[in-house]
């Protein structure tokens, strides 16, 4: 796939980016993981703790101090009032975790200067201490229902895979076809669920080392695994 393609996708890889969406959310439906911070109803308060929680650490581990963290500071205004090392021995189990104290402390001070509203914009919610632009992405999809690709490393490396994406694209070019193919992808009333599904099936099937490619169920449509063992019958409907 050439650098040309920028914003909007040409037929072809539209039409495949369609293919693996379904793909996925038929996965998903069998194999997608439960996490607590994926149940309806969370607040715009607990997304954005999960999120900052999961920067560079897994999810499992986050999950095992999730529940515990919410019911000592179930708001901004109680993240904001606890002691430093009261707060660093909750995170303790996690990696990065006087880092993390510190970005939700300066977060939830921030954050109560506002009355604990949370931005519903882009741009204003990346004025916020300790929020880049995957936790933005993350709120808006989560919180407010949008259409957002969770662009994570998970979902670049499946992306990149099955088109093929070659590591000699400059990293701008690479980048920008990367963030058309998974607009594309989450352009669906399904758009969290179709992240969640990039989520685990960059973590348990398209892994970094070793992926699962001989039973993996997009392989017919991926160009990773077309390079490494071209399929004798592609399955039905691969674009
Ligand atoms: S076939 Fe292999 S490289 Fe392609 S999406 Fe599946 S696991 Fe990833």
């Amino acid at each position: 796939m050439s650098g040309g393609v920028t914003c909007e996708l040409v037929a072809w890889a539209a039409a495949r980016v369609d293919w693996l969406r379904e793909g996925l959310l038929g996965w998903f439906e069998r194999f997608g993981r439960c996490f607590p911070w994926r149940e309806p109803g969370r607040s715009a308060y607990e997304v954005t703790v999960a999120e900052i929680l999961l920067q560079r650490t897994t999810a499992a581990q986050v999950a095992q101090v999730y529940p515990d963290f919410l019911r000592r500071y179930p708001a901004w205004d109680s993240l904001a009032r606890a002691t430093p090392a009261e707060l660093e021995g909750v995170l303790r189990p996690l990696g990065l975790w006087r880092q993390k104290a510190r970005a939700l402390q300066r977060l939830a001070r921030s954050l109560e200067e506002r009355h604990g509203l949370m931005p519903e914009t882009r741009r204003e919610l990346e004025r916020l201490p300790g929020i880049g632009p995957y936790t933005a992405s993350a709120v808006l999809a989560v919180v407010y229902g949008q259409a957002e690709p969770l662009l994570d490393a998970n979902l670049a490396r499946l992306l990149g895979r099955c088109f093929g994406l070659s590591q000699t694209l400059s990293r701008s070019s690479r980048r920008r076809l990367l963030q058309a193919l998974a607009l594309h992808l989450v352009r669906d009333e399904r758009s969290l669920q179709v992240n969640w599904a990039a989520l685990d099936f960059g973590t348990l099937v398209c892994r970094p080392r070793r992926p699962l490619c001989p039973c993996c169920p997009l392989r017919s449509a991926c160009a990773y695994a077309l390079l490494l063992e071209p399929p004798a019958t592609p399955s039905a409907g691969a674009p």
